[in-house]
């Protein structure tokens, strides 16, 4: 039989080698799969709520919402107008993809608002 006990040390050294490498190319790769799957994801849900904002449903429940709103942001309260306001998230995505499509978890906000998440705290005297 071709048994690694005949052959010469640095072959059964390169053998150990080229074993340890695959090892670590299928777990890079299976890492990689992972990641692809959490890419995919993202975006399909991203895709899913920009194709509900363009639907006519969506067009109507956002003009609800800022109308129910008293056409205010609902983070700082200045009044803004409904073309070019954001549906924001309360809880975000990221953390809670389930909520993607929620209504309860959508409010209208300006885009500074919107894309000022990490410093909450906004003078409604800025309006
Ligand atoms: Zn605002």
């Amino acid at each position: 039989m071709n048994s690694l006990e005949n052959q010469p040390p640095v072959f059964e050294k390169l053998v150990l080698k080229a074993l340890q490498l695959k090892q670590q190319i299928d777990s890079t790769l299976s890492a990689l799969q992972g990641d692809v799957k959490s890419i995919r994801k993202y975006y399909e849900s991203r895709a899913e709520f920009s194709r509900w904002r363009q639907s006519a449903d969506g067009q109507t429940w956002k003009a609800e919402k800022w109308s129910m709103q008293k056409e205010r942001c609902a983070e700082c309260k200045c009044e803004i107008p409904l073309k070019g306001s954001h549906i924001d998230r309360i809880k975000p995505l990221s953390k809670f993809p389930t909520l993607n499509l929620t209504r309860s978890n959508l409010r209208i906000t300006c885009p500074e608002c919107n894309l000022r998440k990490s410093d909450r705290e906004v003078d409604p005297s800025s309006c």
